[in-house]
């Protein structure tokens, strides 16, 4: 496997760590490659650095939990003064899973301002520069990929451990669909492979993240594909959108909704699939796509948003049929993109 990183950064990172307050920062309300990657790097540090802290732009989903070190995740909901406190007096902070720091919210400005030596690592398209060592590979299969390329490519594979290998198997099978995705090249499954060696239990990692559903999640995805699936054929498209008063209904918890959009995108013939969802403040879009048609295109262009060319997401400030209107408004605008 040819080396991804730069071995004379990699030894300055490794220097600048080691006995020193640490930071681990993923992206708003992370999802599995971000918290398996924060949690992967937290373990790997925590026997050579002075601390690590691991904080949470927000709630993380519960099918997460059994992670080594999730439980001690500083939540920035939960403790805003402290996680604002932590970033400002770090010596290192390591961005996971974003390459925009408006993608941690709240924590921005404190994140941008502190003087702790920054480190991202991160698989987005197009990186904004804004850490002192960049570790982006755009394309990449997941940030856990790349967390444990930093890991073994720092000379240190033996302190990959069993908490570290399901840690970064996690993330990967989940940035990629279990491990479908056009993202998912061989050298990352000779990756996957040696997570495994490294005692990743796989068929019991499918199971805690996908076997783990409440019912009312399962039942609510049923409402999702029966009562709320809108299939546009001239425009290849299906979106679902969701009130919420629904997410009420099915007592919504954080990671309900991941992966619903999916459902829209199995049809026969479609290339790009939506999901909407009311929350307090605003509506989270989630887009996907088959083949080449850009939904992190879209979602910068119309909704705030960014991520891949085939998983993006975004937000709007609108109301949640003006922001389903304005998406349908846009479609004769996309209708040959989405046709060829
Ligand atoms: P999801 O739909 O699973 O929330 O996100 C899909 C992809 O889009 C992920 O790679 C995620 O990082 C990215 N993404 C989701 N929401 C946003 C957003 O508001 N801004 C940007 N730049 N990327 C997003
Ligand atoms: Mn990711």
């Amino acid at each position: 496997m040819q080396a991804l990183f730069d071995p004379g950064k990699l030894r300055e990172i490794d220097s600048i760590c080691t006995g020193k307050n640490l930071v681990i920062l993923p992206h708003h309300k992370p999802d599995g490659d971000a918290m398996g990657a924060s949690l992967a790097l937290y373990n790997y540090f925590l026997p050579v650095a002075s601390s690590v802290t691991v904080i949470s732009p927000g709630d993380f989903p519960e099918f997460l939990e059994w992670m080594k070190g999730a439980d001690q995740v500083l939540r920035s909901d939960a403790d805003e003064g402290r996680a604002k406190n932590e970033i400002a007096s770090a010596d290192v902070i390591f961005c996971l899973d974003f390459n925009d720091p408006d993608r941690v919210q709240g924590l921005s400005n404190t994140l941008q301002s502190s003087r702790a030596r920054k480190v991202v690592i991160d698989h987005h398209l197009e990186p904004k520069v804004f850490c002192d060592f960049t570790l982006c590979v755009p394309g990449a299969s997941s940030t856990c990929e790349l967390v444990y390329r930093f890991i073994t490519e720092s000379g240190h594979s033996q302190r990959v451990e069993r908490n570290i290998a399901e840690c970064l198997y996690a993330g990967i099978m989940t940035d990629t669909g279990s491990f479908r995705f056009s993202s998912m090249s061989s050298d990352a499954h000779r990756i996957i492979a040696a997570l495994i060696d490294k005692g990743a239990v796989n068929h019991a990692i499918h199971e805690r993240i996908f076997d783990n559903f409440s019912e009312n999640r399962t039942r609510f995805l049923g409402h999702c594909i029966k009562d709320k699936l809108v299939v546009l054929p001239e425009y290849h498209t299906a979106y679902i959108s969701v009130t919420m008063e629904e997410l009420d209904t099915y007592t919504y918890r954080p990671g309900d909704t991941e992966g619903i959009v999916n459902y829209g995108l199995s049809i026969r013939g479609v290339r790009m699939a939506a999901f909407f969802s009311e929350r307090d403040d605003m509506v989270k879009i989630s887009f996907r796509s088959k083949g080449d048609f850009s939904v992190k295109d879209l979602a910068a262009a119309h909704f705030n948003g960014g991520g891949h060319m085939n998983a993006a997401g975004g937000r709007s400030r609108k109301s949640l049929d003006e922001t389903v209107q304005a998406f349908i408004n846009l479609l004769p605008r996309y209708k040959d993109a989405l046709a060829s």
